[in-house]
């Protein structure tokens, strides 16, 4: 039977990413059956309809799962990220950054497996600002809540026991944030009494960023809130090869949406240059997720493969092949894997 996705291409390289994705996808087999959004964002401003058309929030609803390439928010007032509108409007409250080490690409380190926990809903991007213009005073505030915090932290521990892992860090800045950061990581020690099998420790932010910087391979999971988790992710894409490999995920009670880490990076957007590793990546999630795990094997195999030979990688890692050749040498792998696998 067919899977029922909503699919959204986004704008940027999204719409190249995600054909390059769907090649793939459809080299293992595995059905699906696509409702695909393409008016959202700066598109639906311009025919007047809301950043994020009711559309879409609704077949996500109806689907429980999306694919979703980047969106761009642009900067300045008026326009609010559909992002954010997204994960807000479906609760999709934990984020979920795995940052894995591929063969071949130049690295300072070359076996990190880290995931990043970030919370998706409230800390300062829960949109609380005010602006003072007779003073010119702009306040944000940074909103912790002990619901918002607890299902966070126990979803990190949930994934890191289910998945075999071993540790789980919180990192905060309860020394100076102390009621926010302050009663994240009082809610996350009171969490992690629950997973006794799951060893617990936390890290004051900053040092956590020198920690990853200079030891990553101690680091096993990391949970912290929304905008230090948003930091730590991409510090930590950085260390496995960049954006163009790191794959994400926001989970809710109810839905699932699988997007890359990385922005619509307008500077190569329909240059054919984009890397679609990391929204290839986020599929493997989405495929793991609707129990697809043979799929989720040859995808990872493959990539694994195309990147040990080096022959076919994007510029960004270093090669000189464009975003459909790499797809193309990809899915041909993919199809090999899964015919050896009947
Ligand atoms: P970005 O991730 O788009 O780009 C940062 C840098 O990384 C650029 O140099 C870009 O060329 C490079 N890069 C990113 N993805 C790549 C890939 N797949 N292959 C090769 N190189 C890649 O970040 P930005 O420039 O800060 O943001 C651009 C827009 O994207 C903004 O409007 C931002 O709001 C939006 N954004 C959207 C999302 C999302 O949809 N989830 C996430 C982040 C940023």
């Amino acid at each position: 039977m067919a899977h029922h996705v909503t699919l959204l291409p986004g704008d940027g390289i999204g719409p190249e990413v995600t054909s390059a994705t769907l090649h793939v996808l459809e080299a293992t087999g595995v059905e699906f059956e696509w409702d695909t959004h393409q008016i959202i964002g700066t598109a639906a401003v311009e025919e007047e309809r809301p950043e994020l058309p009711d559309d879409v929030p609704a077949s996500i609803r109806e689907r429980g799962v999306a694919l979703k390439g980047p969106i761009t928010t642009p900067v300045g007032e008026g326009f609010t990220s559909v992002n954010v509108q997204l994960r807000q409007r479906l609760d999709l409250y934990a984020n979920v950054r795995p940052c894995v080490s591929l063969p071949g690409i130049d690295t300072p380190f070359d076996d990190i497996d880290l995931i990043i926990f970030r919370e998706n809903t409230e800390g300062l991007y829960a949109g609380i600002e005010t602006y003072d213009a007779r003073l010119e005073i702009a306040d944000s505030t940074a909103r912790v809540t002990r619901r918002g915090s607890e299902r966070i932290v126990d979803f990190s521990f949930d994934y890191a026991q289910k998945n075999g892992r071993n540790t789980v860090t919180l990192a905060h800045k309860a020394n100076i944030l102390k009621e926010s950061s302050g009663l994240f990581l009082k809610v996350g020690r009171e969490v992690a009494q629950r997973y006794p099998n799951v060893t617990f420790n936390d890290r004051i932010i900053d040092n956590m960023c020198m920690q990853l910087v200079m030891y990553p391979q101690e680091y096993d999971c990391i949970v912290s809130t929304n905008l230090f988790g948003d930091i730590l992710s991409d510090l930590a894409a950085g260390l496995v090869g960049g954006l163009g490999v790191t794959a994400g995920a926001n989970f809710g009670d109810d839905y699932a949406v699988f997007e890359a880490v990385h922005g619509s990076a307008p500077d190569i957007a329909g240059q054919n240059k984009a890397n679609p590793t990391a929204l290839i990546r986020s599929a493997v999630m989405m495929l793991r997720h609707l129990n697809e795990t043979a799929a989720a094997r040859a995808i990872n195999t493959a990539l694994r493969e195309v990147y040990a030979a080096g022959d076919v990688l994007t510029a960004d890692v270093g090669g000189s092949s464009s975003t459909t050749e790499f797809a193309e040498n990809l899915a041909e792998r993919v199809e090999e894997k899964m015919a050896a696998q009947a």
